[in-house]
């Protein structure tokens, strides 16, 4: 693994050869940022040999032009002043790479979101900062270093935690792509919420038959191992080469066990919301939630159906228990359990269809093919009454020893009904499921409703913040068991793409520690949130190291060590100090906000 800088920047910060670009951004720039004055400003800096302010910087033309001047002028410096580095920064390292100038010595300077979209009533201010921006820029590429990726070793090996169908999906996945998987599981048995239920939506498929077919797969297959009543309890080493340590609870006692992986695919489920005593009459007998509803029906003889040796002959519905709540309560939507409780619902009147089934809702939130589930619930004679999101339905237990539930129902100009039941049904929703340690371990990122965070909803699904660790399935959010197995895929993917090739190339704009300057204090240690930064003897002394596969490069430790030890390669001090004095040099004018 390559942690050093390579060669030191080319000559003195002046002698550097230096193209400048400030893109117009067809108008989002130029209408409230004088480019050709920023360009002009620019263009006797010292280093800066190009200076140029095209229409599009990001269009195919442009970026030929870049590479010309690139191998022309012998650059030996890129900065292009444009947009949010979010959107090209890869775009213009990739220019950089093409004209074989080395891609840390690129620098994208943003004049958009923190300029001209910010200030688009002060068009001569907007200007002076565009100017400091960019001297800043070029301020921090004439003491750019050119840098190489980190190369890392990665082993073809993946752990899934959790064993519910997302993760034994997951496994398969791996070891049909030649990725070996271990899999822990924490309960004594495979197949999670599925693996407990009979037909389910929307093939009508058994769940307990689809997880015994992947037990029985992964039997089968000598590249997977799977360990139950055991947890991760513990990881070290870097991503590609992570020592991940189980525990294997047997007969008592303790096993300790610690497996080679290159990734990692949490793929620990839900816990199904579980009501207070006394919410919607839970604790009443004859109230139940979704889960154990299911299980009834599951278990029902044909033809019948009954709770505690009585027949139902009529069932209420009380669907969002548990979701949708107040603040701080469960303000999301589960998701699936609008379609669970309908699939529920015609399976009850396939048993019997003279039990009457009053679905008493918000609203009902059968998306795609679902909807068709609810109009054929209909068709079957289900009756949906919606109720108000302040007048929540009632549940009483009867004199009679029946049950009773009073809505008022939106649809019959909030007559307020009271229905006679034999079984009310609490729709539970999904809620995160009780990981501490396991957050712990792996630093996996929390949102705030309790379920792990990807890197990005849309464009990175499965990934986290850490990199080779993923999450998959209910562990992120509500979903169904399709959306489950869709997500460990997806991680597999992810795991081929990072393990297949046998090493992987990270950002070496990581921290390195001066030894000379260490005076071993040891005030960084602590202050790393992904414990990269650990103490090693040096020329018979202690003092800091980092390693450079374990840091995020977040710079955290940069202003703890009281002796200017760290830096932040890509970022150092000196560079971010001749950024930092061009912009105060440039006089910004300071104006009232407008508005
Ligand atoms: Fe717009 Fe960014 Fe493209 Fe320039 S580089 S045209 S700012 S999107
Ligand atoms: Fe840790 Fe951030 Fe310092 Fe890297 S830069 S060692 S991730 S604190």
């Amino acid at each position: 693994m390559s942690t050093e800088a390579a060669e030191p920047g080319a000559g003195q910060p002046e002698q550097r050869r230096i193209g400048v670009y400030i893109c117009h951004c067809g108008g989002n720039i130029s209408d409230y940022v004088d480019v050709a004055a920023v360009r002009e400003a620019l263009k006797d800096e010292p280093g800066v040999v190009v200076s140029e302010s095209p229409v599009f910087a990001c269009s195919d033309g442009t970026q030929h032009d870049m590479i010309d001047d690139i191998r022309a002028q012998n650059l030996d410096g890129l900065v292009v002043a444009s947009c949010s580095p979010k959107l090209h920064q890869v775009t213009f390292r990739n220019v950089a790479k093409r004209a074989d100038l080395n891609q840390y010595a690129y620098t994208q300077v943003n004049v958009r979101e923190q300029d001209s979209w910010a200030h688009p009533h002060d068009k001569a201010g907007a200007t002076e900062k565009a100017i400091g921006l960019v001297r800043a820029g070029v301020a921090k590429t004439r003491l750019s270093d050119p840098l190489e990726p980190l190369r890392i070793e990665t082993v073809p090996r993946a752990l899934v935690v959790g064993g519910g169908i997302a993760g034994l999906r997951a496994a398969i996945g791996l070891a049909d792509v030649g990725i070996q998987a271990v899999v822990v599981e924490r309960e004594s048995r495979l197949g999670g919420w599925v693996g407990r239920f009979g037909p389910t939506f929307p093939d009508e498929a058994s769940g307990a038959e689809e997880v015994a077919g992947l037990v029985e797969q992964i039997k089968a297959r000598r590249d997977i191992t799977v360990y139950t009543n055991a947890e991760l309890t513990g990881k070290s080493g870097t991503f590609g080469n992570y020592a991940a340590q189980l525990t294997l609870h047997r007969d008592g006692s303790d096993k300790q066990l610690t497996v080679d992986v290159g990734s990692i695919i949490v793929a620990t489920g839900f816990d199904s919301y579980a009501p207070d005593e006394g919410e919607f009459g839970y604790g009443i007998d004859g109230v139940v939630t979704l889960p154990e509803f299911k299980e009834l029906v599951d278990a029902a003889p044909a033809g019948t159906l009954s709770y505690s040796g009585r027949p139902v002959r009529s069932i209420a519905y009380v669907y969002c228990v548990g979701s949708r709540q107040e603040a701080p309560g469960n303000e999301y939507c589960s998701k699936y359990c609008c379609t669970a409780t309908i699939h529920a619902s015609m399976l009850v009147s396939k048993l019997d269809p003279g039990i009457r089934q009053y679905h008493l809702h918000r609203d009902i939130r059968a998306y795609g093919r679902n909807e068709l589930l609810y109009n054929e619930s209909r068709d079957r004679g289900s009756i949906y009454l919606k109720f108000p999101d302040d007048t929540p339905p009632s549940v009483q237990k009867e004199a009679s020893g029946g049950l009773s539930v009073t809505v008022t129902d939106l649809l019959t100009e909030s007559r307020e009904l009271t229905l006679p039941v034999d079984l009310v049904v609490l729709v539970t929703g999904m809620v995160p499921r009780e990981n501490s340690d396991l957050v712990q371990v792996l630093k996996l990122p929390v949102g705030s409703d309790g379920f792990f965070n990807e890197i990005h909803p849309k464009l990175r699904p499965v990934e986290t913040v850490v990199d080779g660790v993923m999450i998959a399935g209910c562990c992120q959010s509500p979903r169904t068991v399709g959306e489950s197995v869709a997500a460990g895929l997806a991680a597999v993917a992810q795991s081929a793409a990072l393990l297949k090739k046998g090493f992987a190339e990270l950002e070496p704009l990581v921290a390195r520690v001066d030894p000379e300057k260490c005076v071993g204090s040891g005030e960084c240690l602590t202050s790393c949130p992904y414990d990269a930064i650990t103490s090693i003897e040096w020329d018979g002394r202690q003092v800091a190291t980092v390693d450079p596969a374990t840091c995020k490069g977040c710079g955290g430790c940069v202003p703890v060590c009281g002796s200017d030890a760290i830096d932040l390669l890509g970022y150092t001090d000196a560079q971010m100090r001749a950024a930092i004095e061009e912009m105060i040099a440039t006089d910004v004018p300071v104006k009232e906000p407008v508005g």
